[in-house]
């Protein structure tokens, strides 16, 4: 069996790697020159790895931990929403520290959200904001919603299904605690990549089904193969990369269509000493860098600081000049951190917009609200020839994540293997 991988980011290498270990003549296919996709960690920026993707493994169960340990790259706990700091104007203040209603509107938002996994999926599907309107939230508790809650998501408030959220509350097996890797994502890519036929600048622009396999034209050749696993992004796909030839199925095409992709943003800066005191962790407020996390993995005094905003927040930063979107983002920080001397201090700084990646097109999938069974669909095989993996396929575990993307990748590795198997007895 001869299986081909399109894209090298969590879902192909997991896939390929599971293909591989299962005996399989596997060929890995990426457009970009590097793996990781969405998974971008950077050893340029300050004197240790920063993350322009991907930064955290989102919860305790992730499948992620068994590979760092297999990899032994050590994960670090890190305590985010639980020691949050949020500002209405002035520096950002511990939850206990705020006016008491802002505090306990935070804590009825984070508890709404949760109560979204009992949420009886018989009612017709509404946006996050509809829902929170009926549970006695006002626009004011929206905005603060919209950060905290959509943000995160990248998407906003306004789009984010319920039905699609409860569903990934009902399936979620990873809980809710979160780790950083301590030497960033990239090595553990390079251990699971290890070995693996990967071809780079190859990005796909036609897949031929043929009675027989498929043929996947790329701008470093032409590919042969009994099936292939595609986990290009949704974005890229909406825009009609690669093409099919014959089309894909009515469903497909619809799920793929169906999904909303967001911009995503990161503005990184580096100063010549930290800061901010050693216990901050996450501090947020409603302007345009609306979240902020420092990068304070790798060295105890790692004074770099992230402001990550996604969906219209990160539409507005990527359309000012990048300069310009420093400067924003640097005066949000001084207020957060109480300081009006960061402009001095600060030695480096950059913005990644993931809008303006062609392999990319923008952050993570969601779901708006009516078509909660894009994921399942856009995960479906087409036939015994097209297997479908990916973060935006992930309806049976986290989407959006990076676990889930590695999830995704098992799964269509599995239906690959099983679809050979099963169509080998057949002619035996
Ligand atoms: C800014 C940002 C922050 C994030 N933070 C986190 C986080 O903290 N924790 C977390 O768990 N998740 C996070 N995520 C989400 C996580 O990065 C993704 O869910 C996951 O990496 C997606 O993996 P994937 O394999 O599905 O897609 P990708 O990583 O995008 O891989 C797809 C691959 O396909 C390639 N490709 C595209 N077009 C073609 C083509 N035509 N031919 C061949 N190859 C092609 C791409 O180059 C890419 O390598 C974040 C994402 C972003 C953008």
């Amino acid at each position: 069996m001869h299986v081909l991988v399109l894209g090298a980011g969590a879902a192909g290498l997991a896939a390929a790697r599971r293909l591989h270990a299962a005996g399989v003549t596997v060929q890995v296919v990426e457009a970009r020159h590097r793996i990781g996709g969405r998974i971008w960690t950077d050893e340029t920026f300050a004197p240790f790895p920063v993350e322009y993707g991907a930064e955290f493994i989102h919860g305790e169960h992730a499948a992620t931990h068994a590979l760092a340990a297999a990899a032994r790259i050590e994960t670090i706990p890190i305590d985010r929403y639980g020691r949050l700091r949020w500002s209405d104007g002035g520096p950002a203040c511990a939850l206990d520290a705020l006016p008491v209603a802002r505090r306990t509107l935070i804590a009825a938002l984070f508890q709404a959200f949760d109560r979204l996994r009992d949420m009886s999926l018989d009612v017709p599907d509404r946006s996050l904001a509809d829902y929170l309107r009926n549970n006695g939230f006002d626009d004011e508790a929206l905005h603060v919603a919209d950060v905290l809650l959509a943000q995160t998501c990248c998407a906003p408030v306004e789009t984010l299904s319920c039905a699609d959220l409860s569903h990934e509350l009902r399936v979620d097996h990873a809980g809710k605690r979160e780790y950083r890797l301590r030497p960033g994502y990239a090595p553990l890519l390079a251990w699971y990549a290890g070995g693996l036929d990967i071809r780079f600048g190859a990005a796909a622009r036609v897949v031929r089904r043929a009675p027989g396999g498929v043929m996947v034209e790329t701008d470093a050749g032409v590919f042969h193969a009994d099936c292939c696993i595609v986990t290009i992004p949704a974005a890229v796909l909406q825009r009609g990369v690669p093409q099919f030839d014959p089309p894909l199925s009515a469903s497909k095409q619809w799920a793929i269509h169906a999904l909303r992709v967001e911009a995503a943003t990161k503005l990184l800066y580096c100063f010549d000493e930290p800061m901010w005191d050693a216990d901050l962790t996450f501090m947020a407020h409603t302007g345009l860098a609306a979240r902020w996390w420092p990068a304070a993995h790798a060295a105890r005094d790692a004074a770099v600081i992230i402001a990550y905003a996604t969906a219209e927040r990160a539409r507005t930063l990527d359309a000012l000049d990048e300069a310009e979107a420093i400067a924003i983002g640097l005066r949000e920080l001084q207020t957060l951190l109480g300081r009006d001397d960061l402009a001095q201090r600060c030695v480096a700084a950059r913005r990644v917009a993931w809008s303006a990646d062609p392999f990319a097109y923008g952050g993570y999938a969601h779901v708006p609200p009516g078509a909660a069974v894009a994921r399942r669909l856009l995960a479906m095989p087409e036939g015994a020839t097209l297997f479908f993996a990916g973060e935006a396929t992930a309806y049976d575990s986290n989407p959006q994540t990076v676990h889930g993307a590695i999830e995704s990748g098992w799964r269509a590795a599995g239906e690959a293997l099983e679809s050979y198997s099963s169509s080998t007895q057949i002619f035996r």
